[in-house]
């Protein structure tokens, strides 16, 4: 008979097998904070041509003013073949585009493929015309007053801009970028506020856009300051992607403020391990250090992370950088970004290569958003095989099919005159 400790180096060996191919794969996958002298030097030749020095670069203002918007500009940071200028400039008139010097920094010229690439810098896929909607959530009638987007009994979203650091290539909400960056306008914003003050069931808001961090501090401070003063506003949530597109944001004087208007959370959104960088981490230890607690809305993409291995080695990432794997969200059926769509099926297989094969704090949920603004639904691998009245059927994340006794909860009352 085996001794506790031959059974227990057994076990060892056979959850060590489990990993080997994850840990093999990690090795090529590309992680932002192993890659910071090529983003330094990167950084020093942006500069260059910009003409601006290192300052401006930690600017937040700077790299919004700077951000590359067309294909003139950004010719003189790539090489491009007239084949990609023309590509450019034919998705330019459909849908504006915008990437900020410091997301810039991270782009591989030389892959075509590189996700950071294929995140920012157009492409004619953008083009096939598979007669989605810009709008399938129906969000446009989900708008009760002002600039508020209602879906849920105690919570809401209040849109206060269109303008991001950069315009996703995978936007879910590209239908409000339209053609200028504007600011929602402060009757809108009053009147939002006004209908949460009017609604006490309302008791978590959530300011996103557009990207809430595009706004002054001062701007910002005056919509959290409000919020505030409505006694059943228990919690106030801030979706922001500056973290990953332009940390520079996340500044002393932000962090300090924001941090007047707590319990504040924020929600920010890395989709690929190569935006985990050295730039972003520091951003996220601030906000963590001011307590303000991190989560991630990763988005499921093809060729960017619907890939069992990318996916874990992302959540272990963001978890070193102090945020908290959250969503993981099924790309809507959005018109103009069908190329990046996946199926189920990538998800799930992500969903169960996580379970049991890293830490539950690594393990966000997959989410499927109903059509027609019908609300975030979770998808999950099948791990309740069947249910019966004295046992159910489960499955164990390494695929064990057992029996599990299902007594029915007896009153504790009871129980205690029992003993
Ligand atoms: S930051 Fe968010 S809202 Fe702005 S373009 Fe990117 S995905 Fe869209």
């Amino acid at each position: 008979m085996k001794t506790k400790r031959q059974v227990s180096l057994a076990r060892s060996k056979e959850l060590k097998s489990r990993i080997a191919d994850y840990l093999e794969a990690k090795k090529s996958i590309s992680k932002g904070l192993e890659m910071e002298p090529i983003f330094i030097k990167r950084k020093k030749e942006i500069l260059k041509i910009l003409e601006a020095k290192e300052e401006n670069w930690n600017d937040w203002h700077w790299q919004l003013r700077n951000r590359i918007k067309d294909v003139e500009t950004l010719s003189r940071f790539f090489d491009l073949s007239a084949e990609e200028i023309e590509e450019i400039q034919v998705v330019s008139k459909v849908y504006r585009w915008a990437i900020s010097p410091y997301y810039l920094s991270m782009i591989d010229q030389s892959d075509l493929f590189d996700p950071i690439r294929l995140l920012a810098i157009p492409c004619k896929l953008e083009l096939l015309d598979f007669h989605e909607s810009l709008d399938p959530m129906a969000e446009e009638y989900t708008n009760p007053s002002g600039a508020i987007t209602r879906r849920y009994p105690d919570r809401l979203i209040i849109n206060v801009t269109n303008e991001c650091a950069m315009y996703c290539r995978h936007c879910q909400r590209r239908r409000n970028i339209g053609s200028k960056d504007r600011a929602t306008n402060k009757t809108k914003i009053i009147d939002s506020i006004e209908y949460i003050r009017q609604n006490e069931e309302i008791r978590d808001v959530l300011i996103t856009g557009g990207d809430p961090l595009t706004l002054t501090n001062q701007n910002l401070e005056w919509i959290l300051k409000e919020l505030k003063n409505i006694p059943h506003v228990e919690i106030i949530r801030i979706g922001s992607r500056t973290p990953v597109t332009m940390p520079q944001r996340i500044t002393d004087k932000l962090v300090k403020m924001l941090s007047k208007y707590h319990p504040i959370y924020l929600n920010t959104h890395f989709n690929h391990p190569k935006e985990i960088t050295k730039a972003s981490k520091i951003a996220c230890e601030k906000l963590s250090n001011a307590g303000i607690t991190l989560g991630n809305q990763a988005v499921l993409l093809n060729g960017i992370n619907n890939d069992k291995f990318i996916m874990r080695c992302l959540n272990q990432e963001l978890l070193k950088i102090r945020v908290r794997p959250y969503y993981i969200f099924h790309a809507k059926k959005v018109k103009g970004t069908h190329h990046f769509q996946t199926s189920i099926d990538d998800g799930l297989e992500i969903m169960e290569h996580l379970r049991g094969f890293t830490s539950g704090l690594a393990i966000p949920t997959y989410i499927v958003n109903a059509p027609n603004g019908l609300g975030k639904t979770p998808i999950l691998p099948q791990y309740l095989i069947s249910r019966g009245k004295d046992y159910v059927t489960i499955k164990t994340w390494e695929g064990n099919v057992i029996k599990y006794i299902n007594h029915p909860t007896e009153d504790i009352k009871s129980l205690k005159k029992q003993v």
